[in-house]
This record gives C-alpha cells, sequence and structure tokens, in this order.
C-alpha cells in the first residue's frame, strides 16, 4: 500500500498538524509501556510542524532499545498514524 518510507534521519512524513485527534495514544509493545499525549499542549510545546519521527524520539525516551548499541529497535509507535494513513489522501 504506497507507505512511504522516509531516510531514517529525514525528518519528512507526518506531522502534528496531520493529526486531528485531540489526544493521540502512544505504545511500545517491545517495552510494555503505553500512554497518551495530549495533541494541542504537543502543538503548544514543539509546533504544528513538530514531525511524528522526532516526536517519537521524544516520546520514547528512556526507552532502553532506543539507544540500543544495534541503532533504534524501540517499539514505540503512535496507533493513530495506522488509522489516519489508511485514509485514502484528501484532495481539495
Ligand atoms: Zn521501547
Amino acid at each position: 500500500m504506497g507507505r512511504r518510507q522516509p531516510k531514517p534521519d529525514n525528518e519528512g512524513g507526518p506531522t502534528l498538524k496531520d493529526v486531528r485527534l485531540a489526544v493521540m495514544e502512544v505504545d511500545c509493545t517491545l517495552c510494555d509501556r503505553r500512554g497518551s499525549l495530549d495533541r494541542k499542549a504537543l502543538v503548544a510545546q514543539f509546533g504544528a510542524g513538530m514531525s511524528f519521527k522526532r516526536l517519537r524520539r521524544r516520546v520514547a525516551m528512556g526507552c532502553a532499545r532506543m539507544c540500543h548499541p544495534q541503532g533504534d529497535s524501540c517499539g514505540t509507535r503512535f496507533p493513530c498514524l495506522d488509522t489516519e494513513y489508511s485514509l485514502p489522501p484528501k484532495s481539495s
């Protein structure tokens, strides 16, 4: 399904302004961590252009797998992105 694969360190991809949910869930199944983030607070703190790639690194701070010698092997993810991005892109 034409999912784009941004380069590891490129901050492309979805940003906060692409998601309309008031509260976004975040979880790491590998570490058994789970939480929710207030979108408004995030926008206030980082700006609406904050990419989820960067955000993910932020929220995964403290996850041992994120700083693994072999690279980022943390499972932190935003389940809401799966649904947002399974929707067809709006053409307007
Ligand atoms: Zn993790």
